[in-house]
Parts: C-alpha cells; structure tokens; sequence
C-alpha cells in the first residue's frame, strides 16, 4: 500500500471527511484492521482565505508547492489537494514534486464519463465556477459541457461556503437555497451536478436532488486509495 500525501485545512471540516472515507475504503477493501498509511499537512485556513480574498495567488501557489514538498519528503508517495479551489496551481504544484498529484476533477469526471452524462451543473466557489482551471479542464480533457449558476446564485453559493460551511455551520434554510439553485439548473438541462467544494457534501445529500450527484470529496478521496493499493 502506498502512502496518500494530503494537502488539508481547506476547510479542516472537509479534511476530516477525507481520513474518514479513505480509511473507510481500505478497511471494505482490505478487511480486518486495514487503515490507510497517510500523512495529512494541515495549513492554517484563515492564511489561505486571506490571500485568496487579496487576489495573492503567487503566495498561496508557494504555501501550497511548500506543502507538497513537505509531504513528499515525509514519505507521501502521492499527493491529494483537498479542496477543488486550490486546483487552481495544480499544474505548478504537480511540477514542484516528484510524486503523482491526484486531480480532484479528473477522479470526479471519470466517473461522470462512466455513467454517460454529457451536460452537468458545476457547484463550488466563485474561483471554482467562474475561472478557466477547472470547468476548463472538464470540457477540454473530458469532452463535457458544463453550466454554472447565474451571477446572483453563484454568490449565494460562495457565501454559505465561507460564511457557513467552512465554520462547520450546516443551516436548513441554505440548505433549501442550494436546492432551488439545482433545480434551476435542472431546468437548463443539467443531468448530473457536480459538488465541486469539498465542503458541500455537508450540506446536500443524493435525497435532495432530482438529479445524480458527483461528491468532490468522496470521489477524489476513493479514488487516492484505489491507486494506493495499485488498482488504478
Ligand atoms: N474546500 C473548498 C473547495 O473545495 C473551498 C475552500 C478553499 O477555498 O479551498 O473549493
């Protein structure tokens, strides 16, 4: 079994979930007291939303290379950014070390190309809906198409995942929010939607949608122990 390297703290309330599940997988793969060998560097959250917010994105590509290497050199052999928004220096990050990165939105859109959707509703922060690195790369590499909420919508989005979720603070009423904004999206032809923040996942479940959901953070999670143990 290899050694999952994760990159956390990205909300630390989604970095539980990711111990949780990948431990979880091996235990049903491997039985008996099977856990998963892995090293978490957890950064400080606040640092990060603060120069996310100042638009200081060549600090937050440093502190995250920095991570990576930390991690490689305590013996991670491949690596796991636990948050979809953080994709977003993905590709210096990979360059930085010598160990596979695990691509959130690859392990997800594996699995939407598996089932055969074509059309799917993107949820996530406004970095996450509104930017090229990551719709980019499910049209591009996976033939997608991809729709986004409306302006007004995607802040309410952004909002309850900072505002609420990142806390660890789950509300009904946003709860019903994210709903009627899937359901919108429904009615622009969205046949799956993708929660693309990995802290969605405590808000919306499989019950509340009319459409399939693609969970980030389980997707991403599972498939780092399937490679772990050589099945990918
Ligand atoms: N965990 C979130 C994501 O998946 C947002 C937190 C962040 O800004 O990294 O995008």
């Amino acid at each position: 079994m290899k050694t999952i390297g994760l990159i956390g703290g990205m909300s630390w309330e989604s970095s539980l979930l990711y111990y949780q599940i990948i431990n979880l997988r091996v235990k049903e793969k491997l039985g008996g007291h099977h856990s998963a060998k892995s090293l978490m560097y957890s950064v400080d959250f606040q640092e990060i939303k603060d120069l996310q917010d100042q638009g200081n994105w060549d600090e937050a590509t440093r502190i995250m290379m920095d991570s990576a290497q930390k991690l490689e050199k305590g013996g991670a052999e491949l690596l796991l950014i636990c948050t979809n928004t953080m994709h977003k220096m993905a590709n210096e990050v990979e360059t930085s070390i010598s160990i596979p990165l695990i691509h959130i939105a690859d392990s997800t859109a594996i699995e939407i190309i598996k089932d055969g959707i074509k059309k799917v509703a993107l949820l996530g922060t406004a970095f996450t809906m509104e930017q090229d690195f990551y719709k980019g790369r499910l049209v591009e590499r996976f033939g997608l198409e991809v729709i986004v909420p409306n302006e007004a919508d995607r802040m309410v989005i952004h909002d309850i995942i900072y505002q609420e979720l990142c806390l660890g603070i789950v509300k009904e009423a946003s709860k019903q929010s994210y709903i009627n904004i899937i359901n919108r999206l429904v009615q622009q032809g969205a046949e799956a939607v993708i929660l693309g923040c990995t802290e969605i996942t405590l808000l919306i479940s499989q019950d509340d949608c009319p459409i399939p959901i693609y969970d980030t953070t389980r997707l991403h999670a599972e498939c780092a122990v399937d490679f772990a143990l050589n099945e990918r």
